[in-house]
């Protein structure tokens, strides 16, 4: 069965709605996953509440799995409809801290939203133990690996029917104390991916002063692109002080430093759709 991946939000550390961001988008990081009747949400940042009107009355199987728990990954969950009309059909896989697992339902506490979880009319299914292998019998085949990002983060490798996305939206190729990952390890997660989405955030001139904040130059991030033979190279959290011309000139570089290699580079804007 074909994957369709669709992207809801772009943008990392924090939303840019304006409009010099109106082409790419301001929300933070949602890409959905959809095979058939079920459909795979990486990270719940702003942009899952544009994508949780189209699924509230779908009737589809809804799985949210997150890279981490920095602000910009989680801030749109407590709007996403189907957490009020749908809940039923929704499953949680929660994140593991610190070995104990963590669910979103926690930004639903009276304190950072009006809303308590306890007075939901359906409760919405928490996967706590075994996420990965949760998501298996659902038909999504997912592969995990600690990267290089403050306080921790998760890159995945999703596949499904022959076909693989790889989706590590903060990750700091080179980062200044001793790395989580190092950069040969990680091309061995990404190789082959049909799609891979990495972080490409920064641009040398955004370094040293932002060395050490857990992302990505875009020359780092196309290098390991081409490490890992990827066949499309999706650069992905842009930086909230970077304008549609900006992105539009970084895409143009990435283009011709990956078109010698034979990798496809797009970068991520909301509403961007590949079928794979
Ligand atoms: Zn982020």
């Amino acid at each position: 069965m074909r994957m369709i991946v669709t992207f809801w939000g772009v943008r990392g550390s924090a939303p840019s709605p304006g409009r010099l961001t109106c082409r790419y988008g301001g929300n933070t990081s949602c890409v959905s996953v959809e095979a058939g009747d079920r459909v795979l949400v990486l990270d719940a940042g702003t942009g899952i509440i544009p994508l949780g009107e189209t699924l509230a009355a779908s009737g589809k199987e809804v799985f949210i799995l997150l890279s981490h728990l920095h602000a910009d990954h989680l801030m749109g969950f407590p709007f996403f409809e189907p957490l009020y009309c749908a809940a039923e059909r929704l499953h949680l896989l929660s994140y593991e801290k610190d070995g104990r697992p963590w669910s979103l339902m926690n930004l639903l506490d009276g304190f950072h939203f009006p809303v308590e979880a306890s007075e939901l009319t359906v409760q919405p299914h928490r996967v706590e133990t075994d996420p990965l292998g949760f998501l298996r019998t659902q038909g999504f085949e997912v592969r995990r690996h600690p990267v290089n990002h403050p306080g921790g983060a998760f890159g995945y490798r999703v596949s499904r029917g022959g076909r693989t996305l790889v989706f590590v939206p903060d990750n700091e190729l080179d980062p200044p104390g001793a790395a989580t990952v190092d950069f040969a390890e990680l091309a061995a997660f990404c190789r082959d991916a049909d799609v891979l989405i990495h972080d490409a955030q920064y641009l040398p001139s955004d370094l040293p002063m932002k060395w050490g904040w857990g992302h990505s130059t875009l020359g780092r991030a196309c290098a390991l692109a081409a490490a890992a033979r990827v066949k499309h190279f999706v650069p992905f959290h842009h930086d909230p002080c970077r304008s549609d011309a900006a992105l539009d000139a970084m895409q143009a570089e990435a283009r011709e430093a990956l078109a010698p290699e034979g990798i496809a580079c797009t970068f991520a804007y909301e509403g961007l759709r590949i079928e794979l």
